[in-house]
Order: structure tokens, then C-alpha cells, then sequence
């Protein structure tokens, strides 16, 4: 073995190169890396290529970290500096990595005190730094925890302290409950005193209902179901208990329906406010009858809890006859109104003490003034009339003064100055007031006056013409009975008193026994609207009761009848015809006469024609024959018209007479037609008869009409015309009509045809011979035979006469 020998110095640092502590030598400002042992080669990761550089240029991801400054500041201040757990960003194998260093930094010092080298020293602590990191974390973690606990520790320890306050107040609720439950018990005991006290009410309440002097009835719920009534509401609502009771009203009363009522009571029920209602019209059904009444009445609502109303108390009062009365006055109130407003009436109100006047807008009309117009009292007075001031100045009002009425007529001046008659009226009373006050109408009766002046004078001239014509005048009143006759008209019936006369005793029993029943007859017809309009013209003859004196009079009159058509009222005029009548008279002897004395010598005329004739014939003298024929047929026609001169001068004297039998009324026809034909074949005359028609009646006068009828129509129509003979039964009457068709009559002739000698005047008939006598004859014989005659026409178209004749 050799001798131990000392380190050389590179010895001695390849030596130190192997400590596992990363050790590395800088100089200069910039630390250029001088040496580096192995191990702060590896930490650096760039390889040994890095000796000799600066550390800038050796490690560029130095820069911004701040160890490069440190070295400076070793370096120049000769300090040392050091760091554990100091992070380092280093590229180690291309990669920045993040590493922990615990190092030191050391000036290496010369004997003058100069640095002339560092010491870099550094362990990588990294791990250790990491293992730190997660051990702090884990202990930070269980702190956290630990407060939490400590948290909910003190949360519990609070639920447990309310628990606690919990149970104090269950333990004081417990104790209520028990108070509670005792009072319950104390109110349940009152409520039970209460029922009874509300059952006895009850009672008391139903007493008083069932015995109240008004009518009331209880109605329960919504349903308004019927709970209690009272004679009085079963009285109004006409229905018995047993059929209402326990039912709700619409039921009980279905007249209701449609009615205000169910609404109101309805309404009340919600509200639970009373209804009052007034005079209030209701239709309720009494035993099957519906009946409108008028009420006062109250809904009142009970209520027995906060909840609501529970029934309602009706409380009714009928009031139908003050209502009805009410409107009665009402109604003639309003009646006066429209009366007077109808009227033209005028209305005033006069304050005698202030003279105030208060008037309806018609005096002021009536006064001339637009119906708007004030007038004060003044005004009113110097209207009237100078000439009549004093009469209401002065008479009429001592009067009103005296009587307290007030009433004139006056004239009156407008302010146009035309003058006009009014009428006024008052009474003067004193009202509640204690004025004396004066109420009136004002009319105005210009009009009036006008009428009642020219009535005057009409009556006047019509005295006077009832005067001069001698003519007496009648009045029947027919609804009461009495009978009017002027001093003429009593004259008429031989009466000289001025006594009241009737309709039976004086005028029936003053008439010819043998016009009494005729003129009876004729005036109870007129009497009938429908048979002859009231129309009445007659001739009777009277047997004066004192005098005895036999009187022709003539009466015409009018029946006035009312809206129902009921005669009312009958008046007329008489006129004495004696004289005219005894003319007649002796005329009517006089043609009888004459044509009694002609028909002598013109039968035996006749006969001799007739005589020669047939000599003329055998001798085979024609142109005699011819001749006489002619003289036969106007023998015939003049015959004709004697008879009828003497049928009317038996008519006239009433001594016509019917001889009547049943005759077959075609046959007769034909008969009348052939004899026509015979003397005159100048018109076409069709009658077709049918079946027999066999009449009762004289065949001769009967006859004598158709053949009027027919010989005027050919009279009256041109030659050659046609003319239709027609006979029909109808309806218990036989129907016989001449048509023909010639110059017609005027429709104002058509009703004077059948008057004695009444002859239409025209240039048509003027060359036509006749009497005026055919028709009226005509007309006599119908009437006597109770059928009716008459006659249609179209001026210049003809015309067609017609009688008909009752079938037995
Ligand atoms: P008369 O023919 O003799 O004049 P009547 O009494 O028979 O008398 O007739 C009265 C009047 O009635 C006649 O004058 C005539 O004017 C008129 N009349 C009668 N029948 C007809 C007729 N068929 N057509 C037109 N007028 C007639």
C-alpha cells in the first residue's frame, strides 16, 4: 500500500463534480457558466454544450424570470441569494416545464473582498413541493368540513330550542281547546235557552201574523215557499190554506207569472233590503176569475243569521177603491179638460182684493189676442163694449156680489176693432187663503148670436110664409110622445082649443073613417127608415070634431131618425085642398059623365061599322071593307080611351072595383099581343110563355096594363124595332116585364110616370098623342092589387116597364 497522497486541485473538483447536488460556477456580470457538475447539466437538459456561455444565451427561457438579475446582482453586490420551493420554467427535453428548486446563489470572494466567481447551488424539489401542495390541500378540505359540522351543531341546537318554544304553545293551545270546549258547552246551554225562547217567538210571531188585522203572509227561502198566511192575505190572494201552504208562490199563484212581483220579492231575497210599494196593480184569479186590484204593500226581509235573509214578510193593504176613485177623479178631470180645451171655453181666475189675473190662452183668442198673449184685468174691461159696461159693471156683478154668480153676455171689441159676442160665467168664493177670489169661463158666442138672429128671421119668414100659403104645421115628438099642431093644422081638424092633442085621440080619430086605417098604414111605413126614407105625402080627408065639416088636406112631412136609425122625430105641414079637391071632383063627374055618354052612342056605332063591314065582305067590296076595318080599329082605340077616362073618374071618386077570379096570366098576354098585332104589325114582338101562370085578380084591369105597357112601347119606339114581352114566377111573386127599344125616359120622368096626366114633354113625344093617363091607371090597378109597378130606361136605349104581383 502506498502512501496517502493530497487531492490535486482538478482531482478534488472532479470529485466534487459526483455530488448528487447540482452545482455549477459563473463569472462575470452575465454568469457565463464556467463549470456544471452532471447533475445541473441534467436539470438544465441542453447537454454540456452550454459551458462557456451566459446564461441567457445558454437557457433564452430564462428571460423574464427573474434569476438572471439576481446573478447580475450577486455578482456586482457581493451578496447571497437563495430561494426554497422557487418555481423555474425550464426546457427540458423541447418542453417548458414548470420545476421547484430550493438554491443559493453565493459570491465566491477573493482576499480583497472581490467576487471572482458565483456558487449556483440547487436541489429540484419538485416533488416534495408537490406532495406538500395535495397534504395542505386535504387538511383545507377537513377544516371546511369541520365548520360545517359546527354548522349544522348550531342548527340543531336552534330546531331543538323551537321544538321546545313548539311545545310550550301546544301545551297553551291544549289549554285553550279545554276553555274553548268549556265555553262551547256554556253557548251550546244558551243556545238550547234560545231555541226555546225562539220556538216561543216563533209562536208568538205566527200568533200575531194569524191575528194581524192587515193581510201578511211569511214566505221562506229563495223558492219563496208559502210558511205562513193570515185570513187577510188569503182573502187578496183568493185561494184556500190547504191548497198554498208549504208551496212556493209562483206555484201557489201562477197568475203571477209575468207580473212584477216574483222579481221584487226575488230582489228583496238578495238585497235583504224592504220593498214598499204603492198602489200597485196586481191581476190575482178569484175562483177561476182573473181580477186587477191595487195594493200597498211591504217585502220585508227576515233575517235570523249574518248569513243572509232567510224570509220575507209580506204586509199587503188594498187600496182598489181609493185607486179606482182617484183615477175616477182623474179621468173627470181630464174629461173637464178636454171638454172645455173641445169647447173653446176659455178659462179665468180672479183675485177680487189684488185684481190678479190668471187665464187659459183661449181668452186671450177670444179677446182677439195671439193665444199667447198676458191679459191683466184691465185689458179684459176695456174691451167691452161701451154699451154694455154698465150692464157687467153693475148689474152682474151686484148680482155676483149678492148670488156669488157672475154671469153676462156682452160684446166685446178687438183690438182689429171688428166686434164679438162673449159669454161669461163665474161664482166667487173665498179660498184657504182667506182671498176673495172669483172663477169663470169665457165663451165666445159670436156665432151663436149670428145663428140665433138669422133663426129669427127664418123663423119669421117662414111664419110668414105658412101665413100666406094658409099652411099648417105639425110636430110629433116620438120619443116622448107629444104631439105639436099650430092653430091652422087644429083648424084642419075642426079643433078651436089650444089643449094638447095625440097621435090616436085627435088626428086618427079626426080623419074619414075610410082613409083612417090607409093613412095609419102609410105613416107607420114612413116611420121604417128602410121602406120609405121618411118621406110622407098625402091626401086624407078629415070630419072637423067640432064643426063636422068634411076637409081634403094635403100633408107632406120628413121623419127624422137617430144613429140607430130610430124615428125620433116627425114633422110636416098641412094644406087645406077642399076646394081644389071638390074641383077635382066635380071634373072627375064630369068626364065620368061624359064618358059614360059617349061609350052609348060609340058601342051602337061600333056595332053598325062591324054590321057593314061584314055586308061589304059578303059583296066582295073590298076597298069598304078595308075601310070600315080601319073605322073598327080607331073605334076600338077611342073605346080604349074612354074606359080609361072612366076608370079614373071611378078611381078618383073611390068607386073602382076588382072583380076578381083565377085566370091563366100567358094566356092573357098572348090575347093582348094578337089584338096589337092585329091592328098595328109595325114591330117585332117576341113572348116566349112557358107553363101556365094562373093569378087571382081582375083579369080585365090587369089586362088593361099589359096592354098600356105594350102599346107605349110601340107608341114610344121606331118601327120595326124589337119588342120582348116576358112572364116569371120567382119567389111567390109573377114577374111581368116590356122591353122595348125606343126613345128611353130621363131618369128625373122615369119616377113621375105614373102621376095622373103627367106626360113627358119632348121633341120626341110632342107629336105622340095621349092623356098622361095609361101609367097612372096603371099604377092604381097594381097598388089594388098589392104588387108594385116601376120602370128602368136609358135615355135613347130604351126602356122596360115592369109589375109584379103576389102568387095568391
Ligand atoms: P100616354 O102615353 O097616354 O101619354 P101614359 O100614362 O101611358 O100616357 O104614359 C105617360 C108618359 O110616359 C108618356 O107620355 C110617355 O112620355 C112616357 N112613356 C110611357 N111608356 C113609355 C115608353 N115605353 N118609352 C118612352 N116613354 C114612355
Amino acid at each position: 500500500m502506498s502512501q496517502p497522497v493530497p487531492l490535486t486541485n482538478e482531482q478534488l473538483l472532479q470529485v466534487l463534480l459526483t455530488t448528487k447536488d447540482a452545482t455549477a460556477i459563473h463569472y462575470s456580470e452575465k454568469a457565463i457558466i464556467q463549470y456544471a457538475n452532471d447533475a445541473m447539466i441534467a436539470f438544465w437538459g441542453k447537454g454540456r454544450s452550454v459551458i462557456g456561455k451566459t446564461l441567457e444565451d445558454a437557457l433564452p427561457e430564462l428571460k423574464g424570470q427573474p434569476f438572471i438579475e439576481m446573478f447580475r446582482r450577486v455578482w456586482n453586490e457581493g451578496v447571497t441569494i437563495s430561494g426554497t420551493d422557487t418555481p423555474a420554467d425550464l426546457e427540458v427535453d423541447n418542453q417548458l416545464q414548470t420545476f421547484y428548486f430550493d438554491y443559493e446563489y453565493r459570491a465566491i470572494k477573493n482576499a480583497e473582498g472581490q467576487t471572482y466567481c458565483i456558487l449556483h447551488t440547487a436541489t429540484d424539489v419538485t416533488e416534495r413541493y408537490h406532495s406538500r401542495l395535495s397534504a395542505r390541500e386535504s387538511e383545507f378540505r377537513e377544516h371546511k368540513l369541520m365548520d360545517e359540522l359546527a354548522a349544522s351543531n348550531k342548527e340543531l341546537a336552534a330546531s331543538n330550542e323551537e321544538l321546545a318554544s313548539m311545545n310550550e304553545e301546544l301545551t297553551a293551545i291544549n289549554e285553550e281547546v279545554r276553555v274553548s270546549n268549556e265555553e262551547l258547552t256554556e253557548s251550546r246551554n244558551h243556545l238550547q235557552i234560545l231555541n226555546k225562547r225562539f220556538a216561543e217567538s216563533e209562536a208568538r210571531f205566527r200568533m200575531i201574523v194569524e191575528q194581524a188585522p192587515v193581510a201578511i203572509g211569511v214566505l221562506k227561502g229563495r223558492q219563496l215557499t208559502i210558511d205562513l198566511v193570515n185570513e187577510g192575505i188569503l182573502q187578496i190572494w183568493g185561494k184556500k190554506k190547504e191548497d198554498i201552504m208549504d208551496k212556493p208562490l209562483s206555484v201557489a199563484l201562477p197568475e203571477l207569472k209575468g207580473q212584477p212581483f216574483l222579481k221584487i220579492l226575488d230582489d228583496v231575497y238578495t238585497s235583504g233590503k224592504a220593498f214598499y210599494g204603492t198602489e200597485a196593480k196586481a191581476t190575482i184569479e178569484h175562483n177561476g176569475v182573473l181580477v186587477d186590484n191595487y195594493f200597498n204593500f211591504v217585502y220585508h226581509p227576515l233575517k235570523y243569521s249574518s248569513d243572509g235573509t232567510t224570509s220575507i214578510v209580506v204586509v199587503a193593504n188594498e187600496v182598489t177603491e181609493q185607486v179606482l176613485y182617484r183615477q175616477k177623479i182623474q179621468e173627470a178631470e181630464e174629461r173637464l179638460r178636454l171638454a172645455v180645451e173641445g169647447t173653446d171655453v176659455g178659462t179665468w181666475d180672479l183675485n177680487l182684493e189684488s185684481r190678479a189675473l190668471v187665464h187659459s190662452p183661449r181668452i186671450a183668442e177670444i179677446f182677439g189676442f195671439p193665444a199667447d198673449a198676458k191679459l191683466s184685468h184691465n185689458d179684459v174691461l176695456s174691451r167691452i163694449h161701451p154699451e154694455d159696461k154698465d150692464l157687467i159693471r153693475d148689474e152682474a156683478f151686484d148680482e155676483a156680489l149678492e148670488t156669488g154668480v157672475y154671469y153676462y153676455e156682452a160684446r166685446i171689441i178687438w183690438p182689429d176693432s171688428s166686434i164679438h159676442w162673449i159669454r161669461s160665467h163665474g161664482k166667487t168664493f173665498t179660498d184657504e187663503k182667506g182671498n176673495r177670489r172669483m172663477l169663470g169661463t169665457i165663451t165666445d158666442i159670436t156665432r151663436q148670436r149670428q145663428t140665433l138672429e138669422e133663426l129669427k128671421s127664418s123663423e119669421e119668414h117662414l111664419r110668414l110664409a105658412t101665413l100666406a100659403a094658409e099652411l099648417g104645421t105639425f110636430d110629433m115628438d116620438l120619443v116622448n110622445g107629444t104631439l105639436d099642431w099650430d092653430d091652422r093644422c087644429r083648424l084642419l081638424f075642426g079643433i078651436s082649443h089650444n089643449e094638447a092633442v095625440s097621435y090616436e085621440k085627435d088626428f086618427l080619430l079626426g080623419l074619414h073613417p075610410d082613409d083612417r086605417e090607409k093613412i095609419d098604414n102609410i105613416i107607420k111605413d114612413a116611420f121604417i127608415k128602410e121602406i120609405a126614407n121618411g118621406d110622407y105625402d098625402v091626401e086624407y080627408r078629415t070630419i072637423g070634431v067640432e064643426d063636422k065639416k068634411l076637409r081634403w088636406v094635403r100633408a107632406k112631412g120628413k121623419v127624422l131618425f137617430n144613429e140607430k136609425d130610430e124615428p125620433v122625430r116627425f114633422i110636416g105641414s098641412v094644406l087645406d085642398i077642399t076646394d081644389k079637391k071638390q074641383d077635382e071632383l066635380r071634373k072627375n063627374d064630369f068626364i065620368g059623365m061624359v064618358s059614360h055618354e059617349l061609350k052609348t052612342p060609340l058601342t051602337s056605332l061600333k056595332g053598325y061599322v062591324q054590321m057593314l063591314n061584314t055586308r061589304a065582305k059578303k059583296q066582295d067590296d073590298n076597298f069598304s071593307a078595308g075601310a070600315l076595318g080601319k073605322v073598327e080599329t080607331q073605334i076600338n082605340k077611342m073605346s080604349v080611351m074612354i074606359n080609361s077616362f072612366l076608370n079614373v073618374s071611378r078611381l078618383e071618386s073611390g068607386k073602382i072595383h076588382l072583380n076578381k077570379s083565377d085566370f091563366n096570366l100567358n094566356e092573357l098576354i098572348r090575347e093582348i099581343i094578337d089584338e096589337n098585332v092585329l091592328i098595328n104589325a109595325s114591330h117585332l114582338i117576341a113572348f116566349s110563355p112557358g107553363t101556365s101562370i094562373i093569378i087571382e085578380g081582375d083579369r080585365d084591369k090587369i089586362g088593361y096594363v099589359v096592354n098600356n105597357f105594350l102599346s107605349n112601347a110601340i107608341k114610344y119606339s121606331p118601327k120595326g124595332r124589337n119588342i120582348e114581352l116576358r112572364c116569371e114566377t120567382n119567389d111567390g111573386y109573377v114577374l111581368v116585364s116590356v122591353k122595348d127599344e125606343g126613345i128611353g125616359i130621363k131618369a128625373e120622368d122615369i119616377e113621375k110616370l105614373f102621376e095622373r096626366y103627367y106626360r113627358v114633354e119632348s121633341k120626341h113625344t110632342q107629336h105622340i098623342s095621349g092623356f098622361g093617363i095609361g101609367l097612372y091607371l096603371s099604377a092604381e090597378i097594381i097598388n089594388l092589387h098589392n104588387g108594385s109597378i116601376w120602370a128602368e130606361s136609358e135615355p135613347g136605349n130604351g126602356a122596360t116597364f115592369y109589375f109584379r104581383l103576389p102568387l095568391q
